[in-house]
């Protein structure tokens, strides 16, 4: 049996975050019970002929699915094929976890949570439209430990409306001493379609500039290198071996399966992409069991693109053997010229084989990226 990466899209929220353009959707609980069916079908449909390595069911949040639906859901994943030393997360929001409900998650397979958090003040919370205090978290993450879940993300958010410097060391800090496995850390981008990208035009979101917000990044590095968190790609940091083996799928461009709305899958240099809409896709999949929005052959040209934007974004950066595996040329037949430049110009390292940004570099790293899309 073939092994692949599963992700599976659960889009309801509790209410929409002022900064976010997921395609997660509030006020449509009424359709819960309809989607985990269809998703279920999907589920049949595509995923048993696979041997799954990783899951991860994002959103969304998954866990404000009321307790039947999550056993619905336990039900469906519980015909998958898994590997022995399966990967299995579940994206979380502090208010939506309850002891029944990560019990349901615990007896699901699931070994790892990861916690939406971004940041540690509550006043910053409720600028930027989340739902839960710093209070509520604690008591979720200690019930999380408590029912024995050993493997636990949180994420954080930088660059936020009137966020200073020391708030965010303050955040780092205080969740660095709660000690999880791993951290995510990514910088506030406005995005068109919501409340903030309003505020923004209106001239009423007063974000930290970008001096501000580099000096941010490097004090994120610095604190988590202190507390033994190895960064291992721009914005992701873990203890020895707690890397998320989802994400590493991603970043190595290997193959997974989406299932539900607007997710997303690549397989055999073929991407999918369903429909974003719950009523669309339970439509789709209750007449002809997909609903797929796209479908899109990749070009070797948009494959090795893809393998460098995403490769590089790793801290070790990508194999030179890897690439010629892959793609039966020599990295230099393609990217000769613009990897000298930026190795002249110190934002690349290339050496043993390998080619990775400098810690330069990943601050320019968008710039240099943008040099590796092929004429
Ligand atoms: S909880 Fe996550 S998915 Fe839902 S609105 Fe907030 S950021 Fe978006």
């Amino acid at each position: 049996m073939k092994e692949i990466s599963l992700y599976v899209h659960i889009p309801f929220c509790k209410s929409k975050c002022w900064y976010c353009d997921f395609p997660s959707f509030c006020g449509k609980d009424n359709l819960m019970e309809s989607y985990i069916e269809a998703l279920g079908k999907e589920i049949k449909d595509k995923a048993l002929i696979y041997n799954i390595k990783t899951i991860f069911i994002g959103g969304g949040t998954p866990t404000y699915l009321s307790l039947d639906r999550l056993k619905e859901l336990k039900e469906h994943m519980d015909k998958l094929n898994l590997s022995s030393n399966v990967e299995f997360t579940v994206e979380c929001n502090p208010g939506t976890l309850e002891e029944e409900k990560l019990k349901v998650l615990k007896s699901m397979g699931v070994n790892r949570l990861s916690i939406g958090l971004q940041a540690y003040q509550n006043s910053l919370l409720k600028n930027i439209g989340r739902i839960h205090t710093i209070e509520e978290f604690l008591k979720n993450y200690e019930l999380a430990r408590k029912i024995g879940f050993e493997n636990i993300n949180i994420d954080l958010m930088f660059g936020l409306p009137n966020q200073n410097l020391e708030q965010w060391r303050e955040s780092i800090i205080k969740i660095a001493q709660l000690n999880p496995e791993h951290i995510s850390a990514y910088s506030l981008i406005l995005e068109e379609d919501t409340k903030f990208y309003d505020f923004y035009r209106k001239g009423s979101l007063n974000v930290p500039g970008e001096d501000v917000e580099r000096e941010m990044y490097k004090e994120l590095l610095l604190i988590l290198n202190d507390f033994g968190y190895k960064q291992y790609e721009i914005s992701n940091f873990a203890k020895e071996g707690k890397e998320c083996k989802h994400n590493l799928v991603y970043w190595n461009m290997g193959e997974y399966l989406g299932v539900g709305s607007s997710s997303a899958s690549y397989i055999e240099s073929t991407r999918y992409k369903n429909v974003e809409t719950i009523e669309e896709y339970i439509k789709g999949i209750s007449k002809s069991n997909e609903a797929y929005g796209e479908v899109h052959r990749n070009s070797l040209k948009e494959d090795i693109e893809e393998f460098m934007f995403m490769g590089l974004r790793k801290i070790e950066g990508i194999k030179e053997d890897e690439f010629l595996n892959r793609f039966g040329k020599n990295i230099d037949s393609y990217y000769k010229k613009i990897i000298h430049k930026h190795t002249a110009e110190g934002l690349l390292n290339r050496d043993n084989g390998n080619i990775r940004f400098t810690a330069k570099g990943i601050e320019l790293s968008n710039y240099i990226l943008s040099d590796f899309l092929l004429d």
